[in-house]
Order: C-alpha cells, then sequence, then structure tokens
C-alpha cells in the first residue's frame, strides 16, 4: 500500500473525529454552515480537559509562594469570566476598530469571495497564450490546482498537459501585483473560466456587528461581538488590583469565545468564525518585561511539550521586525506541523507577545499610533483625539519602590480549538495490532495524553455471564467516582478494545474468569498493549495515582 500523504491522513481525522463524536459541523442537517463547528461527545470531554489543564496548569495550580525555573520572581495569578459584548469604545481605543481588517477580493464570475493574501499563482503559456493562473488552495493541493486549471482554459486534454509551459513556481498573487510583475487583468481567478474577473482588493473589518436593544437603529447602538478575550482583561485591571490585593507582576486569565468574521474559513476548524482562546494579561515592572517576555515564551512552549505533542512538529517562531506590530518589543509564535499543509509550513497555536504599555494607556488616552520611535493619542482632522480614552487612571503605584508606573503586559494567547485539533491530528495513528487469534488486525488509536483523554479507562466483563457483569459493574461505579470512565459488555473484547482505542481511551480493565477465583483484572494499556494483572481492589487507586 502507498504511503498515504498528509492530505488523506487529514481526511481520516475529519473522518474519525465525525464518526466518532468528536467534530460535527453545526447545523449540519440545514447543509452546515462555513466557519462553525460543533463538539460531539466525546470532543467535549477532550476540549474541556484541555481547557482545565491550560487553567490548572497556569491558574488554580500556580503557586505564588515559589519562583518557578526561568522566572524572574515569584507572581500571583488571577481569573476572570467577561462578556462577549463590550462597550464599544473599548474596540476603538484597542485599534480593532480601524485596523483588525483583512483585504478581500471578489470574483466577478464565480461570485466567490478569497482572501488575498491566501492567493497565490503562477505563470502558464500554451501555444502563444499566456495567463497568470491563481489557486486559492494552500499546501499540496495548491500546485495541482493550477495545472488542471491550466489544462481547462488551454481547452488540453489530460495526456496533453505536458505541453504547458511553466515559467517560475508559485508565488503571492499580492506580492506580484505590489511588485508590477503582473496586473489583477491577467489573472485567471481559482473559480473563474477567462482571466481579469478578480476585483481590486479592499479591506473588510472582521468584527461581528450587532445591535443592543429593541429599538436599536442608531449608530449609538452598534456593538460587536469581542475578537479576542484580552480586552476584557484590559477592561478588569484595576477592578481586580482594588479587590484581590494581587500586586506586580501578576497575571489575569480568561478562556472564551471570540468572534471573527473570517473571509476564507478553512483547514477543518484551524479556522473558524467562532472559536475559545486562552489568554493571559500578565503585568509587570518594564524594566523587568524582556526577562517574562522570554519566561512566558518558554513556558506556553513546554506545556504543549508535557501534554504530548511531538517535539518535531512544534516549532517556536520568534517574528522579525517587519513581522511586529507597531507596539511590539518581540513576538514569538508556537506553530505545529499540520496533515494540511505542505511539508516544511507551519500553523500558529499561540502568540506570546510583548505589548508593551500600548493597551493600558490606550484605555486611558485613546487609540495610540506610533510617530517618531513614540506612541502618541491619534488625532482626528479636527485636531481631537481620533478615539477618546477612558480618562481613568491605569498606572500602578509600586509600594516597595514608591514608584508609579504603567505595567508592561506579556500576553499569551492561545486558541483552544487550534490546540484541540493538533492534539487529535498529533494523536492519531494506524497501526497494526494481534487480535484474539494472534492475527496481525490494522487499528486506528488516539494516543492521547492521559489528562486530555475523553474517557480514563473502560470496565470490560469478558462475557455476559457467570456473574461477571456484576463485577465489573461493581469496579465501574467505584471507578466512576474519581474519573469519567464507561461500562462496555457488547461485542467481542477484540471490538470492545478497538472502540476505546479510537476514543483515545488509556487503559481497559477486563474481567474474566480468573478475576472471579483470585480477585485480579486485565489491565491493558493502549499505547504499549501490555496487560498486566492488577488486584481488583487496587484498580482506582492505581489509575488515580497515573492520572497525577
Ligand atoms: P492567524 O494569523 O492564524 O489568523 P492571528 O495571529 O490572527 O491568527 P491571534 O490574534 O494572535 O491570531 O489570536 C490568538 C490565537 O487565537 C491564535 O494563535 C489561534 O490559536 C486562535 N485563533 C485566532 N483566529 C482563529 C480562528 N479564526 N479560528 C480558530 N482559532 C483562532
Amino acid at each position: 500500500m502507498d504511503k498515504p500523504t498528509d492530505q488523506s491522513r487529514m481526511d481520516r481525522i475529519v473522518s474519525l473525529a465525525k464518526r466518532r463524536g468528536f467534530i460535527f459541523q453545526s447545523s449540519e442537517i440545514y447543509g452546515g454552515l462555513n466557519g462553525f463547528w460543533d463538539y460531539g461527545p466525546l470532543g467535549v470531554s477532550l476540549k474541556r480537559n484541555l481547557k482545565e489543564c491550560w487553567w490548572h496548569d497556569m491558574v488554580a495550580g500556580h503557586d505564588e509562594l515559589s519562583t518557578p525555573p526561568g522566572a524572574p520572581s515569584s507572581y500571583e495569578m488571577a481569573g476572570l469570566d467577561c462578556t462577549i459584548i463590550m462597550h464599544p469604545q473599548v474596540w476603538k481605543c484597542s485599534g480593532h476598530f480601524d485596523l483588525f481588517h483583512d483585504w478581500l477580493v471578489d470574483c466577478r464570475e464565480s461570485k466567490r469571495r478569497y482572501r488575498y493574501d491566501h492567493l497565490q499563482g503562477r505563470w502558464a503559456a500554451h501555444r502563444g497564450k499566456r495567463v497568470f493562473v491563481v489557486t486559492d488552495q494552500s499546501g499540496e493541493e495548491a500546485a495541482p490546482h493550477t495545472v488542471q486549471k491550466a489544462q481547462k482554459f488551454f481547452g488540453l486534454r489530460a495526456k496533453q498537459v505536458d505541453e504547458i509551459e511553466w515559467d517560475g513556481g508559485l508565488v503571492p498573487l499580492a506580492a506580484g501585483v505590489a511588485a508590477g510583475t503582473l496586473a489583477l487583468t491577467t489573472a485567471l481567478g481559482p473559480d473563474a473560466s477567462e482571466p481579469g474577473t478578480l476585483t481590486d482588493p479592499r479591506e473588510f473589518n472582521l468584527m461581528f456587528e450587532t445591535r443592543i436593544g429593541a429599538l436599536a437603529g442608531g449608530d449609538d447602538d452598534r456593538a460587536f461581538l469581542r475578537p479576542e478575550t484580552a480586552q476584557g482583561i484590559f477592561m478588569n485591571f484595576k477592578n481586580v488590583l482594588d479587590t484581590s490585593r494581587v500586586s506586580v507582576p501578576f497575571g489575569i486569565a480568561q478562556i472564551g469565545k471570540s468572534f471573527r468574521n473570517e473571509i476564507t474559513p478553512r483547514n477543518f476548524t484551524f479556522r473558524s468564525r467562532e472559536f475559545e482562546q486562552m489568554e493571559i494579561e500578565f503585568f509587570c515592572k518594564p524594566a523587568d518585561s524582556a526577562a517574562w517576555y522570554r519566561y512566558w515564551r518558554d513556558r506556553r512552549w513546554n506545556w504543549y511539550l508535557n501534554l504530548g505533542l511531538t517535539a518535531g512538529k512544534l516549532q517556536l517562531r520568534e517574528h522579525g521586525a517587519d513581522e511586529l506590530s507597531h507596539y511590539s518589543v518581540g513576538t514569538a509564535d508556537i506553530e505545529y506541523a499540520f496533515p494540511f499543509l505542505a511539508d516544511g509550513e507551519f500553523g500558529e497555536l499561540e502568540g506570546i507577545a510583548h505589548r508593551g504599555d500600548f493597551d493600558l494607556r490606550s484605555h486611558m488616552e485613546g487609540k495610540l499610533v506610533r510617530r517618531d520611535g513614540q506612541l502618541v493619542v491619534e488625532l482626528g482632522p479636527d485636531g481631537k483625539p481620533r478615539h477618546r480614552g477612558s480618562g481613568k487612571d491605569l498606572s500602578y503605584f509600586d509600594d516597595a519602590t514608591r514608584e508609579r508606573y504603567v505595567p508592561h503586559v506579556i500576553e499569551p494567547s492561545a486558541g483552544a480549538d487550534r490546540a484541540v485539533l493538533a492534539f487529535l491530528c498529533d494523536a492519531y495513528h494506524e497501526d497494526e495490532v494481534p487480535d484474539e487469534d494472534g492475527k496481525p488486525r490494522s487499528r486506528t488509536v488516539l494516543k492521547l495524553h492521559p489528562r486530555l483523554a475523553p474517557l480514563k479507562a473502560a470496565i470490560l466483563p469478558l462475557v455476559k455471564k457467570d456473574g461477571m457483569p456484576e463485577v465489573a459493574i461493581d469496579l465501574y461505579r467505584r471507578l466512576k467516582a474519581h474519573m469519567p470512565c464507561m461500562y462496555d459488555e457488547k461485542g467481542s473484547v477484540g471490538r470492545r478494545y478497538a472502540r476505546q482505542d479510537e476514543a483515545g481511551t488509556p487503559w481497559c480493565l477486563t474481567i474474566d474468569g480468573q478475576t472471579l477465583t483470585d480477585k485480579t483484572v486485565t489491565l491493558r494499556d493502549r499505547d504499549t498493549l501490555v496487560q498486566t494483572r492488577v488486584p481488583i481492589e487496587e484498580c482506582v487507586d492505581l489509575l488515580r495515582e497515573r492520572l497525577r
């Protein structure tokens, strides 16, 4: 059998996710809604476990009395849960209202819409006719798509495709237009039959808009669904400071839904229009901020590794100076080699940004811009602030040093859905295991970290008689008090193991004839397939210990 391409691996992961109830398309019976996904019974547990691990490791389990390795000092952590709709001025001062946009192009022929920076293409010629063939596909699918398009455009049969002359490789459409080496009039759109159907790019704000109140209508009623959870934290910086006795350095964490009206949602849940973020805003003294930035970058990197992501598929990428936001001193992305990407490409899981005092100052003074290396309030044509800040004092008085300053912020911002997708892709394995008769049987297994696995154990009576179900049900009830587990007596034991392997359950406990005589059960390990006999009375403590 050919080694499957990564795209077919991705297709099988998507199919498993649906077949086993991890992830479904939203509103599927009405044809689905592009960019929106629902989590099924196994998926909701996986996602909750992931968020719970994050919350525990970053917030609830944090020991503020000790200095973690690599940290400049000890620090405190607090949590928040803010609203999705906030005062519209929040987005004006944060910059999202003016700047949170992508460029889109429309196709006049197909009526399809594309993200300008997602289009790439290459020159093709045949018998004196030349065209720039554009594709909206990424990774390994892009080049074959341009071949198909060129074949159709030049009216060739399959065996004639070798007659097409290609001039250079795939280049971003936007780069070619900006460099003046091609015009949109010569570009053959991804779904067009003739060149010149793509419109000039235009800006499109990614925030979903809504209206507040029954009599909504005026501009004052306009509100937005948050495109990030971070701003809710800045809104409550002073509340947390005044009510919870934290002192700088400290972090505030939040998990919650965010919404972005992405032009082209794609790659399963990777780019969705509704998704969840797990964000920390960490407030520190300006002089210590570079050291805190390094601490959080490394801490977050290790979090993914400790939960089992394959090191070779993860990449830590420091942004170059040209990529940094105007206020940022440093930003690093933690990226994963998703199977839908071409070899050597990575997709962002989390960004860790040094944001300086940009956010707190914006909400005090008004929307800021950088002028001559300084952050200053942006002025409108009337000479007044373009977007007025709250005027509230968000500075901090340091009792120890008797100094007043606006804290600097380090922001580790992760996507819960992208992390779930990365852990699913990484855990997905196909291998061969011996069946009950010792013959090799192919299996699909999710090698999820036990902390992430939706079910921690399955309890299986070997047969549905001889008192085995009663013993198994008793063990199931005792274990269930401590961890999610299931009881399954349907089908051959081999099929039951296979079902648990696909669900990512790390351990199976089988009750057999020997259990009835010596009170031991078989403990089967999902990854090593090793089976050991364990006294039934020790099972609960043993699995609890392993989960710790
Ligand atoms: P991208 O460049 O992929 O659009 P971004 O740089 O805009 O991402 P951030 O604004 O830094 O993303 O958001 C922080 C995190 O939120 C991302 O690292 C990602 O995990 C998650 N995220 C952002 N947009 C989406 C989306 N459309 N769908 C799912 N997760 C997302």
